[in-house]
């Protein structure tokens, strides 16, 4: 029987594998550590409260938080939905605008539309064909009534990086919060909020080789911070997120939040250089280009546009050797073209043409090998079909 070839898996920016050292400390846990972490009458809910606290330290430490200012709930989707709802809400709408991109992920665009329906008023920042944010235009969108401004720290179709010096200096300037969504920079690249004066920054476990069913909201100075909570009930999180804690999740988040900080400058070295070899090659083809500015880029992360190419036809074609998308995830089910991209400038046809590869720690030297062989053919046999069809 011919050896089965293992599927390479570039769609790190939607999800992760495990670490196999947080899975090693997993099995353990889940035997063991049960208890219900509010229990404060027996030893079981000690040691689940233990490993929870000991896990907040450890998310905390990777993005310089104080642990205190910590909250943990399920998912970033989940961490954003509390910070611009539980924001808005305690504004009791003396302030009632919010600044935004065109470009954020879609948990930030549709709680931002939600918030819309309940009387706020969304400016959606353009982008430059690069995919940043103008600090002008950010500027001239500030008003007495601007309650926050939401922008991404890296955007998750492209690895663009906002300029966040630049904007926490204006919104601190105009006493404006500041949140940022930075689900994929932290763990991929530094991340500090102390020194990058951020208000309120979301991440999650399960894109930093993590398990699902754990995000994480800072706050600053959350016992002076404003916020109403969104999930009522037994008061867990200081009140602001009640609910039993997903325990094993959250200790395995700690784990590979620990590891990230051990790692991180070696794997932004490590996993760039793979990037940019699989990039240079599939340039190389010929009649494409890649998306985004190039150097304020996540290390991980390439959007290269393929012209005469559908992408969803590629993705098929080579869908048992190769695991990609176009994009998010949670927007791959519509055909709608990207959001992201056309905000970028691109046409219908150049967004439906463009392509994420997104690496991780797991990825190797010969798998880039073997992937652009696979790319190179698929894609020159996709161009005469298209060069073919043209000319019937
Ligand atoms: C994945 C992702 C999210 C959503 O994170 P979940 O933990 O899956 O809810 C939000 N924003 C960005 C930029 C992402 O990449």
């Amino acid at each position: 029987m011919k050896a089965v070839e293992k599927l390479i898996y570039f769609d790190y920016n939607s999800t992760t594998p495990v670490d196999p050292e947080v899975l090693k400390m997993m099995t353990p846990l889940l035997r063991n550590v049960f208890g219900n972490p509010s229990s404060n009458t027996h030893k079981y809910g000690d040691e689940a409260r233990m490993a929870v606290e000991k896990a907040r330290i450890q998310i905390g430490r990777l993005i310089n938080a104080d642990t205190k200012n910590i909250i943990l709930t399920s998912s970033a989707t989940e961490s954003i939905n509390l910070a611009l709802k539980g924001t808005f809400e305690a504004s009791k709408y003396n302030k009632d605008h919010i600044i935004t991109a065109q470009t954020e992920h879609n948990a930030v665009l549709d709680t931002c539309s939600y918030l819309e329906s309940k009387g706020a008023r969304i400016t959606y920042l353009p982008v430059n064909e690069r995919g940043l944010i103008d600090l002008n235009s950010l500027k001239d969108a500030i008003t007495k009534k601007t309650l926050l401004v939401a922008i991404m720290y890296a955007n998750n179709e492209t690895g663009v990086i906002q300029p966040i010096n630049e904007i926490t200096q204006i919104t601190n300037e105009r006493n404006v919060l500041f949140m940022t969504d930075a689900t994929q920079a932290v763990g991929k690249i530094p991340v500090d909020v102390e020194t990058k004066n951020i208000d309120y920054l979301t991440f999650s476990a399960h894109k930093l080789y993590g398990i699902k069913g754990a995000g994480a909201l800072y706050v600053r100075n959350l016992n002076k911070q404003k916020i109403t909570p969104q999930n009522h009930g037994g008061g867990h999180e200081n009140g602001m997120r009640s609910g039993t804690a997903n325990v094993p999740s959250i200790a395995a988040f700690g784990k590979a939040c620990e590891i990230c900080i051990k790692r991180l400058e070696s794997d932004m070295l490590y996993v760039s250089k793979l990037r940019d070899e699989l990039e240079s090659k599939c340039l190389s083809i010929g009649n494409s280009f890649v998306n985004g500015d190039m150097s304020q880029r996540l290390p991980n992360t390439t959007n290269i546009c393929f012209n005469e190419i559908d992408a969803d036809e590629l993705i098929l074609k080579i869908k048992n050797k190769i695991a990609v998308s176009t994009g998010s995830a949670c927007t791959s089910a519509t055909f709608e073209p990207s959001h992201v991209l056309t905000a970028m400038g691109l046409t219908q046809n150049q967004a439906y043409s463009s392509i994420r590869f997104s690496l991780g720690r797991f990825t190797n030297k010969k798998e880039i090998k073997q992937a652009f062989s696979i790319l190179d053919e698929s894609i020159h046999m996709l161009r005469e079909i298209h060069d073919f069809k043209q000319y019937k």
